[in-house]
């Protein structure tokens, strides 16, 4: 049978889906199915990995089942993921120890603390591109080792296995035979020296984890397993890996140096292409592995807003201003502007470049002519210029100026926060067809290691635009706006202190 289809499996924190793609790049079949979170404290965050597990697996059967599609004619898997996120598990029977401890948990700062008050910070950062924070996985394993009695003896021991769910996912669909990560989960770990492209005996030391219990590293595309024959009565070879920031680079096909994206989720995430760089940012972006497609490591910086999408939710469901989300467009259209009014959405503090977690919500420039359709439109608006903020420490830190802003994720539709965007940032912004990027890009980097696309000249030609927007806004005023921002961000900053 002809093998006309890549399949991408995307383990997302919300939901797993299964999404395949023809050799245009066009999404012929998704199945998809809601992830349940447990929440067993304040701040603590767990997935059940069993469910993650039988989830994809149910998922990835639902596309045969559902649609005229047979595994016979798939070229090969892709799989992207929820990245930093980690399981234990028993080596023989695959039974997780514990839990999947989840990339939002902060059960794990005061482990942080502690490295940092050993004045760590530095040479963290420089090897492994990271701010010490519970948001990576390395502090997380440390909490299991030291909770589940006799597991730190067990893994010394070789009995237990550690991965991101990349990993749990790939030693799962090989049954049990492949143990592996690719590099652009393992730099989210920190855990693993970018530098040198190794697991980092002194970090681990520090966390007393066990060598033996990671993951080996391998590329980002290629021939890295076979799928079980028992799952689907064929074997399917696994060809492309990366977490899911970077498979929607990746999907963007932001290739070469200095190609930007931003997602426009629930947070927002922009990653910047630097190429063969390793860039550390003295703005606190964080330095990452973009992918290994086996042209050398190519590198990106990342920078994240907390609340993007999540503040027209507020909007919605907090403040019962708008009934969906997509109507928040025309509210925000039926004024001319915000009246001066400023809305900062640090519901959970600001992230990049503030890292200030105290920082609170907060609305000024308010008069008795304020209407709730200028609130609607300074919430949008503020999304823009949390990502300006972004995009202003990237240009310092690479060195590189960006005139090109790639987009994707579920505000990405909204068009006047995509006119805004270009006009505070003075930059032009391209929204592809397949906003889908995240499973694209796991689907590319699968199609490249099987030859189902020859080269990434050839993925390029097939990326197509849906639209682009261009500033319009005068520079003055542009200016003048951003100025304001920023001082109603320092009316915001440490609020809870
Ligand atoms: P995530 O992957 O983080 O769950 P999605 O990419 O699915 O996020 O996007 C959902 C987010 O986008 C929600 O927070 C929602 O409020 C926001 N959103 C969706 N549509 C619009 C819109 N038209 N305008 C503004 N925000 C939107």
């Amino acid at each position: 049978m002809e093998k006309k289809y890549i399949i991408s499996l995307d383990q997302g924190t919300t939901s797993s889906r299964a999404v395949v793609f023809n050799h245009s790049g066009e999404i012929v079949a998704i199945e998809s199915k809601d992830l349940d979170q447990i929440y067993p404290g304040p701040g603590w965050v767990e997935h059940n990995p069993r469910k993650i597990w039988e989830e994809q697996l149910f998922v990835l059967t639902n596309v045969f089942k559902n649609h005229q599609i047979s595994p016979f004619e798939i070229a090969g898997i892709g799989i992207t993921n929820q990245r930093e996120t980690i399981v234990i598990w028993d080596k023989k029977t695959g039974v997780p120890i514990y839990n999947a401890i989840v990339w939002q948990c902060r059960r794990s700062a005061y482990i942080c603390d502690e490295l940092k008050r050993n004045g760590l910070e530095n040479i963290i950062h420089q090897k492994t591109g990271l701010v010490i924070d519970a948001y990576f996985s390395g502090s997380k394993i440390k909490w299991i080792l030291d909770y589940v009695t006799g597991s730190r003896e067990r893994a010394k021991n070789g009995e237990l296995l550690v991965g991101t769910i990349d990993t749990w996912l790939m030693w799962n669909l090989t049954g049990g035979k492949l143990h592996v990560t690719d590099c652009s989960n393992a730099s989210r770990t920190m855990l693993f020296n970018i530098n040198t492209l190794e697991w980092d005996e002194d970090i681990l030391g520090e966390l007393d984890i066990p060598r033996s219990m990671l993951p080996k590293i391998v590329p980002s595309s290629g021939i890295l397993g076979v799928l079980d024959e028992k799952i689907l009565g064929i074997q399917i070879p696994i060809s492309g890996v990366a977490g899911d920031q970077q498979a929607a680079l990746f999907g963007q096909a932001c290739f070469n140096l200095g190609d930007t994206k931003n997602t426009y989720g629930t947070g927002c995430f922009l990653l910047l292409n630097t190429g063969r760089n390793l860039t550390l940012s003295p703005h606190k972006l964080l330095t990452t592995i973009a992918w290994d497609i086996g042209e050398g490591i190519t590198y990106a910086l990342e920078g994240s807003v907390f609340n993007a999408g999540a503040s027209i939710q507020w909007l919605r469901d907090g403040l019962g201003l708008l009934d969906n989300a997509p109507q928040s467009e025309n509210l925000a259209r039926s004024v001319e502007n915000t009246d001066g009014v400023y809305v900062v959405p640090a519901f959970t503090g600001l992230g990049t470049p503030y890292w200030d977690m105290y920082a609170r919500g907060t609305i000024v420039g308010l008069t008795r002519g304020t209407q709730k359709e200028h609130i609607v439109r300074a919430t949008l608006e503020a999304i823009a210029y949390q990502s300006r903020d972004v995009l202003e420490v990237m240009k310092q830190d690479s060195g590189l100026s960006i005139d090109e802003l790639k987009v994707d994720g579920g505000a990405s539709t909204n068009d006047f926060l995509m006119q805004f965007q270009s006009d505070i940032s003075n930059i032009s912004m391209h929204r592809p067809k397949i906003t889908e990027t995240t499973a694209l890009g796991a689907a590319y980097l699968a199609g490249l290691g099987v030859g189902f696309w020859g080269s990434k000249e050839e993925i390029l030609k097939i990326y197509s635009l849906e639209k682009v927007f261009a500033p319009q806004m005068d520079k003055m005023l542009r200016e003048k706006k951003y100025t304001q921002w920023k001082k109603a961000v320092v009316r915001a900053m440490e609020w809870a202190k």
